[in-house]
């Protein structure tokens, strides 16, 4: 189940469990769309791969006991060890093989 993280890894804006611009890797890296597209160029820092827009739990239990009430998001923030530049250093590398080829 994902921990749906609070905050972009990069710039720590805030992401909320219902926020449209928070993206996610396999392994729920977190980060937001604007870091993704002009930092990251959709290279996770953290594993290579790529991203996709994280998904949004229900605020309604229409399915019994599953919502975001009832399965709550991440209060932990994560924040990356890299400097901007080293983010980008890394892009740089692996940016040009599409995830699916990575
Ligand atoms: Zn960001
Ligand atoms: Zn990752």
């Amino acid at each position: 189940m994902l921990e749906i993280r609070p905050n972009c890894e990069c710039c720590d804006k805030d992401l909320a469990p219902d926020s449209t611009e928070a993206m996610i890797c396999t392994y729920e890296c977190t980060f937001c769309v604007t870091c993704v597209n002009e930092i990251l160029e959709n290279v996770c820092p953290n594993c290579g791969g790529g991203f996709v827009p994280r998904p949004i739990r229900p605020k309604v239990a229409r399915r019994s006991g599953l919502s975001i009430s009832h399965q709550p998001a991440s209060l932990k923030r994560v924040h990356t060890q890299c400097s901007i530049e080293e983010l980008k250093a890394f892009a740089a590398k692996t940016k040009h093989i599409e995830p699916q080829d990575r």
